[in-house]
């Protein structure tokens, strides 16, 4: 609206990359349908451009496997109307192209890079990530030929950055310490939110720091764990913590509270993710965003404080269930 203010969200360093990302990152896995099918492709793009022009919202995060390319195919559509190269920062991924189909060989990485570029429509990416490392057939995959073909993409000028992404918290530091490639950043997803704060607790958010490795805390939400109406019917936590999250989600909605206040669990949740639990040692919190209804509420909901009372009450109710995640990838000796 002509005269209204905008919420503008700052930048930071995101790690050594020399790449300055906004504080809110815009997941577009949901931009694949992998949420809810019925993407409408022009809002999209309009939530993208939104993102970028009205919220300073920089930083879009894809890969191949959402929805089978889908994601990037609607991401680079709403990319070409969203103006300089230079004024976002583009991340993907490589290695993971179904749920049960994964390939990091060098020969696949430098081919998905290609494909990735040709989707989004852009001839360089600033970052590309090996998708879920702990699903490798093997560690040596990983450290021999992927990272390597990233690292050489790199040199040529390909890719600005590189790293991995993963959900058991120890494979960070299992392929960092196995790796003659030095990595630039980490993301890890669904360990730094409202019913789970192990990547702090466990110590490797300042192990990466030591490292210098950027960190990007994705799924602030928990994969639509912590949102009034759940998660999708493929989420992979327990009946526990589901539960538990229903209850959470029923007891805020209760709540009396003045207007500024927000007792949405989904806003609840995002609000303290970026607001209490990332601090400069993560570059980015990576919400993901279906169009421009939820990218407002979002913005909305992080214009607001969040109620310490509510924290409390909410907290006390997740406590049974703090820190409890889930198996994911391959039986590692
Ligand atoms: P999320 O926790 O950010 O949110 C997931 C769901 O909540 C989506 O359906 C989203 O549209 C919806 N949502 C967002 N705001 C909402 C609101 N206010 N009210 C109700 N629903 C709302 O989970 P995510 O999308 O999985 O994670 C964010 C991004 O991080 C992804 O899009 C992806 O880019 C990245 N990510 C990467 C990995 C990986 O590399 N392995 C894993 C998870 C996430």
């Amino acid at each position: 609206q002509p005269g209204q203010a905008k919420l503008r969200v700052q930048k930071r360093e995101l790690g050594q990359t020399g790449l300055r990302v906004s504080v809110v990152g815009f997941g577009a896995s949901p931009l694949g349908g992998v949420f809810r099918e019925d993407i409408d492709e022009t809002d999209a793009c309009a939530a993208v451009y939104q993102a970028l022009h009205d919220f300073g919202i920089n930083f879009f995060d894809t890969s191949p496997y959402y929805g089978s390319t889908r994601s990037e195919r609607v991401l680079g559509k709403a990319l070409a109307q969203l103006g300089e190269r230079d004024d976002y920062v583009l991340a993907t991924k490589v290695g993971r192209y179904g749920p049960n189909n994964f390939d990091f060989s060098k020969e696949r990485v430098r081919r998905s890079v290609e494909e990735s570029m040709e989707r989004l429509g852009v001839r360089r990416l600033d970052l590309v990530q090996c998708h879920d490392v702990e699903f490798a057939p093997s560690r040596r995959l990983i450290v021999e030929e992927a990272l390597p073909a990233l690292c050489q993409l790199k040199q040529e000028g390909v890719i600005g950055a590189l790293g991995v992404t993963g959900y058991p918290l120890a494979i960070y530091r299992d392929i960092i310490e196995a790796s003659t490639v030095e990595l630039d950043v980490v993301l890890s997803y669904c360990h730094g939110c409202l019913c789970d704060t192990s990547l702090r607790d466990s110590g490797v958010l300042a192990y990466l720091r030591e490292q210098n490795i950027g960190v990007l805390n994705a799924s602030p939400l928990s994969m639509g764990l912590l949102t009034p109406d759940g998660p999708p019917a493929w989420h992979p936590a327990p009946p526990e913590l589901k539960a538990c999250c229903r209850t959470a989600a029923a007891w805020l909605a209760s709540q009396q509270v003045n207007a500024g206040i927000s007792t949405d669990l989904a806003e609840v949740a995002l609000q303290f993710a970026v607001q209490r639990f990332a601090q400069d040692d993560v570059a980015s919190t990576l919400v993901g965003i279906d169009g421009t209804i939820t990218l407002r509420k979002n913005m909305q909901a992080l214009a607001k404080p969040l109620d310490d009372m509510l924290l409390k009450g909410v907290q006390e109710i997740l406590k049974p269930v703090r820190n409890v995640g889930w198996e994911s990838g391959r039986p590692r000796s």
